[in-house]
């Protein structure tokens, strides 16, 4: 698979995340969202899938904090995790505003943008009440 390709298929999840909407593809055959974008379902192999809004709320399945980012430009301590939305689907992406110390496995968090290399980034942040 091409660099092209890859652009085609996400260039609609940074579109929107430029926004500040989070989306992801939502198989129209099965109804299944899934992460990163690809060119058959990953649960039934269908290619009719569609980019469609999230809710952007989830919890932390797993993530990691690295205390000595690859350069300047990156948050410190850097969160990458992995985030279990609420629609069934599952992304890496980082989360801001915490000390690793205060974060836990499913603790609820929610979408946000940063700016980042020229573009809006989505990160998360815990959630500050219950959703
Ligand atoms: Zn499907």
């Amino acid at each position: 698979m091409t660099n092209t390709l890859v652009a085609g298929f996400s260039s609609e999840f940074w579109e929107r995340a430029q926004e500040g909407v989070l989306v992801r593809p939502v198989c129209q055959s099965c109804q299944k969202s899934f992460f990163s974008p690809q060119v058959l379902c990953p649960r039934c192999q269908s290619d009719a899938w569609e980019y469609k809004e999230s809710s952007g709320t989830g919890a932390v399945y797993s993530f990691t904090v690295i205390h000595r980012p690859p350069d300047i430009h990156f948050p410190s301590p850097l969160v990458v995790a992995d985030i279990q939305l609420d629609e069934g689907w599952r992304m890496f992406s980082w989360i801001v505003g915490i000390s690793d110390s205060k974060i836990e496995l499913n603790d609820r968090v929610k979408v946000a943008f940063i700016n980042f290399s020229g573009r809006k980034l989505p990160v998360f942040e815990l959630a500050k009440e219950a959703i």
